[in-house]
């Protein structure tokens, strides 16, 4: 036996606060691939990024409505199991998709309605500006309780993407998530890029932003320019921490940080920050458990940010904010 220690317990403080405040919230996710590091697939996990988001195409194409079922109801289970709750996820709506991530999801928001809140976001996985994916896009954008997007996957014409998505959002009323600045590279602008157009599209309070890494690889009094804009904007940040703490060893010189969400100075400047799980054991992420409480512990260690009030937050009030849960 040893002799009682009067230590604090952040994590005990932390989890009880959670629930006090409606529990956890995961603000960003991709269910419909979730589960699907097959032992066939792990062999091309040391792949480069490029080939393992062709090995993600097979999955659309191949999956059948059954399959994604499945892989989204044993997410919504895992967030059920850890006090989540309220969910997002994207699900791809695509040429080779289809219909079938939307059939799937509505089967899962039925089956697990009673007992965690889940809003969905349509993923078009290849940009909208071709076409048929814009036509597919426009499907997804009727089913979804909000328009999702990466805004790189138009690149070089990011603004006309994200010209595309704010209206198409507008005219529907409703709220939008955009991946930006993801890579960690300090020639990444898409945050800023995506305040400005959300002021210039009269979309304050309706823009979230998924990750934002970027931002922290470049000078201070840069990063404050960025944090004034998205405050002007009404924007909020989802953090995925372990999602991205995989972010490459580079040779290009930047101010000394790490590859996660600058959560303390968006907090510093007003900008509420969510979290998020994101891949859950797909071929980017094998490994990732969709423990909520790990990617929020990272999220405060590498930022050595540990203010409770803003962090509980992160997890619960900023999460709803995020989904447009008043
Ligand atoms: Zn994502």
């Amino acid at each position: 036996m040893t002799n009682k220690i009067d230590y604090l317990n952040l994590k005990e403080i932390i989890l009880q606060k959670i629930k006090e405040n409606g529990g956890w919230v995961n603000a960003h996710a991709h269910f419909d691939r979730s589960y699907t590091v097959t032992p066939e697939l792990f062999k091309l996990v040391n792949k480069k990024r490029d080939q393992k988001w062709l090995l993600n195409k097979d999955i659309r194409k191949n999956s059948t409505v059954d399959q994604i079922y499945d892989r989204i109801a044993k997410s919504l289970e895992l967030m059920i199991e850890q006090d989540v709750t309220a969910t997002v996820s994207f699900i791809d709506v695509t040429p080779d998709v289809k219909d079938k991530a939307i059939k799937a999801a509505e089967k899962a928001r039925d089956a697990y309605k009673s007992q965690i809140l889940i809003k969905y976001i349509c993923l078009p996985t290849y940009g909208v500006l071709k076409k048929e994916n814009r036509d597919w896009f426009e499907v997804g954008a009727d089913f979804a309780d909000i328009i999702g997007s990466t805004v790189k996957t138009d690149s070089p014409h990011e603004e006309e993407h994200i010209d595309i998505i704010l209206k198409t959002a507008k005219e529907k009323n409703k709220m939008v998530h955009m991946h930006v600045d993801e890579l960690n590279i300090p020639e990444e602008h898409e945050t800023e890029l995506l305040a400005r157009k959300t002021i210039e599209y009269g979309m304050e309070e309706k823009v979230v932003g998924i990750h934002g890494i970027s931002i922290a690889a470049r000078p201070r009094k840069e990063r404050e320019e960025v944090y004034k804009q998205m405050k002007k904007a009404k924007m909020i940040m989802v953090a995925n921490p372990m999602s991205w703490i995989d972010g490459w060893r580079s040779e290009v010189m930047t101010p000394t940080h790490n590859s996660i969400t600058p959560a303390d100075e968006l907090t510093k400047f007003g900008i509420p920050v969510a979290i998020g799980i994101d891949n859950l054991y797909d071929i980017f992420k094998p490994m990732n458990d969709g423990n909520m409480w790990n990617d929020l512990r990272l999220l405060m260690e590498a930022n050595r940010w540990f203010d409770i009030e803003e962090i509980v937050k992160v997890a619960t009030i900023n999460g709803r904010k995020a989904m447009g849960i008043k």
